[in-house]
């Protein structure tokens, strides 16, 4: 065992929880391109956005000039309940893999929603109260999106509607029953609530439905409701803003003794999350101060960073939302049904995009789903903890980096993200102990009908 010189878990006070949320657009020379009207095809507006989101959450995704932006009072009590999360010290992997790497790993998945989503609802819930908005609606597909939403919901007294993707809800009978407990309306979609569900309905009636299907319905329902507002838990500017607290809490604990990541770790399906945990080390960066190396993680099998291109796409599958310029594979592609890892989304953060298409994420790998599953239950017999299969594709690039170390000798630092924790996840864990999950990555053919559909 190597002498240990920093704690398995290092926790920060309740004080040093961070009190401003970092906005890495402001120390970005090259600012993302802006965000269009969908009709108009013009930058869009403030006003153009504010029938859709909360007031605050519009002017954040609008901001590019103020680094810091100060996290209410209200939130950050919110916070205090299960923040800051612990950095963990992996000495136990580190054993288990002969590696002179140090790995760390920031730990998102400890409350109930099991992930670091709760961040950002926590926020989006809050402005909407702020603002007199008494009903919210969602779309989620695995269901960790919702499950974080009813709990800020349920905490700040808004009513809010989930449109969950039928299959999901059929699967995860428990995930929807976490959220009703919290006082959210679970609707299984499509459903005949909406006329964009009663029209997919009466085109497919046995139909499992989609999550393009759910933002639509979730849109629909939003916009023709008195008082009600849509939120979404990724991709956007102002929720990889609220991811940042991840980034800040885990910048702080090095610090505290001495150290310093030469790898920056996370698995990126829209992008909120390592958008978070990269950006203090980025803004360094973007600074000249220090140079560490990114890497982002996706399924082989949804390669929006690796094998997407870089365009204007709508963020749902039914074209309704706002235009971004992202690494994207076309909002009509749908991911092998037989990919079990979640970080489904066709397209990334545009933030990220730019950040990768500019050089300044350094790298982006894909897992195969049965590689990334082999992580998982490695990291949970050294490590104590169940992760997340998307958390896992950041592990299995965390491992595999730490393996380099130890054929090269060197002791490099490496900090992941572990995002949350797998529960819910047991059927694809069951798959993959039983032989039965395979690896499916697409072809340029299947590719080229997502790209059919850009701009
Ligand atoms: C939603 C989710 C992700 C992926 O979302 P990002 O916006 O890319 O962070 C990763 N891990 C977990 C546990 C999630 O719930």
């Amino acid at each position: 065992m190597k002498e240990q010189t920093v704690p398995y878990k290092i926790h920060l006070a309740e004080n040093e929880i961070p009190r401003r949320w970092y906005n890495l657009r402001a120390d970005m020379k090259e600012k993302p391109e802006p965000i269009l009207n969908p009709a108009t095809k013009k930058p869009i507006t403030r006003e153009e956005l504010l029938p859709l989101f909360c007031e605050e959450c519009v002017d954040q995704e609008l901001n590019e000039t103020d680094p810091f932006i100060d996290i209410p009072a209200e939130i950050l009590d919110f916070y205090k309940m299960y923040r800051p999360s612990p950095l963990v010290r992996a000495y136990c992997l580190e054993e288990a893999l002969e590696t002179p790497a140090k790995i760390y790993y920031k730990f998102e998945g400890g409350n109930t929603s099991g992930s670091h989503k709760l961040n950002s609802a926590a926020a989006q819930a809050w402005y909407a109260k702020k603002q007199g908005i008494t009903r919210l609606t969602t779309e989620t597909g695995a269901g960790q999106w919702g499950t974080a939403l009813s709990m800020a919901c349920g905490y700040f007294g808004i009513d809010l509607d989930v449109y969950m993707v039928k299959v999901s809800s059929e699967q995860k009978p428990y995930r929807k029953a976490v959220m009703e407990t919290f006082g959210a309306r679970v609707i299984p979609s499509p459903s005949d609530t909406t006329a964009a569900g009663r029209k997919i309905l009466s085109d497919n009636p046995g139909t499992g439905g989609s999550l393009g299907c759910a933002i639509s319905e979730a849109v629909e329902a939003a916009m023709s409701a008195g008082n009600c507002r849509y939120v979404l838990g990724s991709v956007l500017n102002h929720v990889v803003l609220h991811q940042s607290v991840i980034g800040l809490e885990s910048k702080t604990a090095m610090e505290k003794y001495g150290e310093y990541p030469d790898i920056v770790i996370g698995c990126a399906g829209g992008g909120s999350n390592l958008g978070g945990l990269m950006a203090p080390f980025m803004r360094d960066r973007l600074r000249g101060e220090r140079n560490p190396y990114f890497i982002a993680v996706e399924p082989a099998s949804c390669p929006s960073l690796t094998r997407g291109r870089y365009a204007y796409d709508h963020g749902d599958t039914a074209g309704i939302t706002p235009l971004m310029k992202m690494y994207t594979l076309g909002s009509r592609f749908i991911p092998s049904p037989n990919h079990a890892g979640g970080l489904r989304y066709h397209g990334m953060s545009s933030i990220l995009s730019k950040l990768y298409h500019d050089g300044l994420i350094d790298e982006a790998r894909t897992a195969g789903q049965t590689s990334v599953f082999e992580a998982a239950t490695l990291f949970a017999k050294y490590e104590g903890t169940l992760p997340a299969p998307e958390s896992a594709h950041a592990i299995k690039a965390a491992v595999d980096e730490a393996v380099k170390c130890r054929e090269t000798g060197e002791a490099k630092t490496i900090l992941f993200g572990l995002t949350g924790t797998g529960y819910f996840d047991m059927a694809a864990y069951m798959s993959y102990k039983s032989g039965q999950m395979t690896d499916y990555i697409p072809t340029d053919e299947d590719l080229e009908a997502g790209f059919a559909g850009l701009l």
